[in-house]
Order: C-alpha cells, then sequence, then structure tokens
C-alpha cells in the first residue's frame, strides 16, 4: 500500500501585493515502496513546492488550500495537510519517516559541525539510542553510503569533504532513521557526469535495500530514464501528464512532454548529461495565468478551446492520464 497519497493539493502564495498566485493545482501523486516517481518540469512549474508541501516547509506566504497527503503512519493514517509545520507530529515525521536531499548539500549540513555530530543528532532526536550507539550508527550508515574510511571522517567538517562525499553525507543524515519516503530535490543537478552516475546508482541501491519510495524532482531527462518508474510532468502548476515511464517515454502523448521529449538528443545514452533545451516561447507568469490550458501560447497545436477553457483530465490507459483537449477528443471519438 502506498507510504503517501496526494490528492486534490493546491498551493497558492499570497503575494507582497496580497496577489493570491496559484503554484500547484490539485495535484494527485501517490508514492509507493521500492517505486521511485520522477517530478519534471521547467522551473517554476511548481514541482518543489509540491515535495516541500509534503514536509511543510513551504515558506510563510505559501498555503496548502485544498486537498490531502495522506501519510501511513504506524498509528493509522494522519493528513500532512492538516499538520501544524511546527507540531510535534510533523518534526516525528520529518527527517525520520520522510527526508529530503537537495542539490545543495550544504542547504541540510551545517559547516561548523562535523558530520558525525550532525548525523548523530539526528539518529538520538528521533531513536532511543546513547550518543556511542548513535556514533555506531552514523558510521555504518556513512559506509552504506560509500563514504570510505567512515570512522575516521566521520569527524571530518563538511569542507574537508569533496563535492561528491559531501552529497554521500547529506544522503546518509536523510538515511540515518531508515526513512520510508526519500524526496529527492535535483540531488545531482549540480555533480559531474561520473559522480552524478554514483549517486543515482547509490540511490537505486539504497532504495532496493530498505524498500523506500522516492520522490525525484528533475528537470533531466536523462535522470528519469536511469531512476524512475513513473513521472508527472509539471507545467505551470498542472500535472500535464502523468504515467508509466516507459508509456510516458514510448509514447508522450501531451504536446508539452512532446516538446520535452523532443529537446533531448539522445535520451539513451547513459549518463550523458541532457538538459531540457528551452521551448520556444516563455512560461506565462503564474500571475497571468490563461483561462484555458496554461500550454496555448507555445503550444503547436493549440485550436479554438484552448484559450478559454482549461482542459480536463483524461484517462489514457490502466496508469497514463493527460490534460489535453486535443486528447479528450481521441477519447470521445474511441468511444463513440
Ligand atoms: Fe495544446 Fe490545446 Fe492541448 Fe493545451 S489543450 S496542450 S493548447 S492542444
Ligand atoms: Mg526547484
Amino acid at each position: 500500500s502506498p507510504i503517501v497519497t496526494i490528492t486534490d493539493m493546491s498551493i497558492s502564495f499570497t503575494s507582497p501585493d496580497e496577489a493570491d498566485i496559484e503554484a500547484v493545482r490539485q495535484v494527485d501523486l501517490t508514492l509507493t515502496p521500492g517505486k521511485t516517481l520522477a517530478l519534471v518540469g521547467e522551473s517554476g512549474c511548481g514541482k518543489s513546492v509540491t515535495a516541500r508541501a509534503v514536509l511543510r516547509l513551504l515558506d510563510r506566504n505559501a498555503d496548502i488550500r485544498t486537498g490531502k497527503i495522506l501519510f501511513d503512519g504506524a498509528g493509522g493514517a494522519v493528513d500532512i495537510a492538516r499538520l501544524k509545520p511546527d507540531s510535534e507530529a510533523m518534526r516525528a515525521i520529518r527527517g525520520a519517516q520522510i527526508s529530503m536531499i537537495f542539490q545543495e548539500p550544504m542547504s541540510s549540513l551545517s559547516p561548523v559541525h562535523t558530520i558525525g555530530d550532525q548525523i548523530d543528532e539526528i539518529i538520538i532526536l528521533h531513536e532511543r539510542l546513547n550518543p556511542k550507539q548513535a556514533r555506531q550508527r552514523t558510521i555504518e550508515v556513512l559506509d552504506q553510503v560509500g563514504v570510505p574510511g567512515a570512522k575516521d571522517r566521520a569527524n571530518a567538517y563538511p569542507f574537508e569533504l569533496s563535492g561528491g562525499l559531501r552529497q554521500r553525507a547529506m544522503i546518509a543524515m536523510a538515511l540515518a532513521c531508515t526513512p520510508r519516503l526519500l524526496i529527492a530535490d535535483e540531488p545531482t543537478t549540480a555533480l559531474d557526469v561520473t559522480t552524478q552516475a554514483q549517486i543515482l546508482d547509490l540511490l537505486r541501491q539504497l532504495q532496493d535495500d530498505y524498500g523506500m519510495a522516492m520522490l525525484f524532482i528533475t528537470h533531466d531527462l536523462g535522470v528519469v530514464a536511469e531512476i524512475a518508474d513513473e513521472i508527472a510532468v509539471m507545467y505551470l502548476g498542472d500535472v500535464v501528464e502523468q504515467g508509466d515511464v516507459h508509456d510516458v517515454f514510448r509514447q508522450p502523448r501531451h504536446p508539452y512532454t512532446q516538446a520535452l521529449m523532443n529537446s533531448v538528443p539522445r535520451l539513451s545514452r547513459k549518463a550523458d548529461r541532457v538538459r531540457l533545451s528551452p521551448i520556444k516561447g516563455n512560461v506565462p507568469s503564474p500571475r497571468d495565468r490563461p483561462q484555458g490550458c496554461a500550454f496555448t501560447s507555445r503550444c503547436p497545436y493549440a485550436f479554438e478551446p484552448c484559450a478559454g477553457i482549461a482542459p480536463a483530465r483524461t484517462v489514457l490507459g490502466p496508469d497514463h492520464i493527460a490534460r489535453c483537449h486535443l486528447l479528450e477528443q481521441v477519447q470521445t471519438k474511441e468511444l463513440a
């Protein structure tokens, strides 16, 4: 059964001039043990906001307006969307049951404490271990994420480690309490190709060992091909297409997904550093969200209803959905 089930989640920001800006619109996502869901899209599409909502790490001016984030806790389902960000219940989940790794390890590592002390602290906070037992666990987990000489390296400060080792130390910290869901926000974007491949291998290995679910945020379709079971493509706060990664890669159905795929030269080449090359035109500002389909201004297939009417969710297969008026027509025709 799923670890986290997000249904109908909408998130808005209030701007300094009191305008209401929709960042995430009615998103449905399911995170299952042993599976990786990749959340893909250009920057500002709402993927990081979605991820941070799950940990209740949103900025103060952001607000979950609708929907549920059901977490399958030890004592039954908990709706994370209803918890206070700094509540006891949320702190018990954050960092222990659900943890997160980032592009920049220094956003979770403190520069003034040793790696070992920082990992010990998390373990002591969440598990009933004394400092000596905690350090034992810290060394185990550093060793497991491939930090050589873990016992000595635990005494190093983050600045004394290479970029790749810092990334591993951050992963060790995230995994120290064996979370059931790991959220990874562009964790390999800043790394060189070789280190990137090693970190992806490591995450896959750890997922096999721990059976955790992963929510993997990236704008790199090469990384998606390497690591994901499922993909959700976001555009201006909407999930425009979602499905099994093989289905979506073989036959992307939404014009935006197709454009993303077309912008990647050779998807299958392993460890190739492929980024989404820009699609013609700009993403509209969320402040001036078009009434209809948000992709209208860039879509080569835009037709009469697109600008005025938002497309509905069309079911394309057992685990494949998209939102586009073209597909609604296809579905109608197929059914007729
Ligand atoms: Fe393009 Fe219209 Fe489909 Fe939007 S709804 S992706 S504008 S065809
Ligand atoms: Mg981001």
